[in-house]
């Protein structure tokens, strides 16, 4: 479930009871891992045990975390540097993931200025153990070219390109604003009304197309990949990677 479809089932006052300044904010911090459901207290017994269903599993993810900690832990981290285009620091190693910093220790316990959630150090680790240092081919396909793409389509479409969409017939000016906040780079010459290059991770540039749309086709979104993007994250990990991009996106622009 992505924040905008917990949005639409939430009460949209803005009351803050739950302790987010809005709606919007607190279904972003539902879906980071950092707000729980029950928090907002005017939301009824069926809805709740029905948006129950749609959240992630935190045992889970704790477990995972767990066994890629231990597992990160046995590399040889500042030879995994150079592979994933990190700086190494006498603690560890700097990834800068979405337009932040995290220190990925040598134990693999990572680390950032204020909280880290669950689901980012759980890519950090991913990414880190996945890249095989391949030179980024400046080919862009789209994600079901990547390998097993295909099989991952319909969620990258439903947590990433449906949503930036939605935050582009918002409000441009916003959208546009937040892209750039994260060191998105305004690009000419391709097909779309506007494009611009952002670094998700160091060996993961992407390519945001947004068509302004008009009497015969909407609006719409299209995020294209280096075509070597896989050899870093696999497609399931490029989907939390995304969908991460659009809550971040989100709280830019709340
Ligand atoms: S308590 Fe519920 S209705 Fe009020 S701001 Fe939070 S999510 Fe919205």
């Amino acid at each position: 479930m992505n924040t905008i479809e917990l949005y639409k089932e939430l009460p949209k006052t803005n009351c803050a009871d739950c302790g987010q300044k809005t709606c919007m904010a607190f279904s972003i911090a539902v879906v980071k891992g950092s707000a729980a459901l029950h928090t907002c207290p005017h939301l009824d017994k069926h809805t709740l045990d029905k948006l129950s269903v749609s959240v992630v599993k935190l045992d889970v993810t704790e477990a995972m975390f767990d066994k890629l900690k231990e597992e990160t832990g046995k590399l040889d981290i500042k030879k995994a540097s150079s592979a994933t285009g990190a700086i190494v620091t006498g603690d560890g190693i700097i990834v800068k993931c979405l337009g932040r910093d995290y220190t990925v220790k040598y134990d693999g316990s990572v680390e950032s200025d204020g909280v880290v959630s669950l689901w980012i150090k759980i890519l950090l680790l991913i990414y880190i153990k996945t890249a095989d240092a391949s030179e980024l081919a400046n080919d862009w396909v789209s994600f079901d070219r990547l390998r097993m793409g295909t099989v991952k389509i319909g969620a990258f479409k439903k947590e990433c390109e449906i949503p930036l969409t939605d935050m582009f017939i918002r409000d441009y000016t916003v959208a546009t604003a937040s892209i750039t906040s994260l060191g998105a780079i305004e690009v000419a010459g391709q097909p779309s009304t506007a494009a611009w290059k952002l670094c998700l991770l160091p060996k993961i540039p992407i390519l945001i197309l947004y068509w302004q749309g008009d009497e015969e086709f909407p609006p719409e979104v299209k995020v294209l990949f280096d075509s070597t993007a896989d050899r870093y994250l696999d497609v399931e990990s490029l989907v939390f990677l995304l969908r991460e991009l659009t809550i971040t996106l989100g709280e830019c622009s709340s």
